[in-house]
């Protein structure tokens, strides 16, 4: 129960493979995939969401 954090979603780029977390608000967990950005790629491509990503420990540029 974490419901004052920031909660985000694990996606994986199906293009590079690239896994990144989005966050957003909104529950996705029954996305199967999402259109959205992908830095590496460089373009929107289809990201398969992985779960739900609690604690964000992101890779920031
Ligand atoms: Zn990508």
């Amino acid at each position: 129960m974490s419901n004052n954090s920031k909660c985000g979603w694990l996606l994986r780029c199906i293009s590079c493979g690239t896994k990144w977390v989005l966050e957003v608000s909104f529950d996705i967990r029954d996305v199967k995939s999402i259109y959205h950005y992908c830095k590496k790629c460089r373009k929107n491509t289809f990201h398969e969401v992985l779960g739900r990503a609690e604690n964000l420990n992101r890779d920031v540029e």
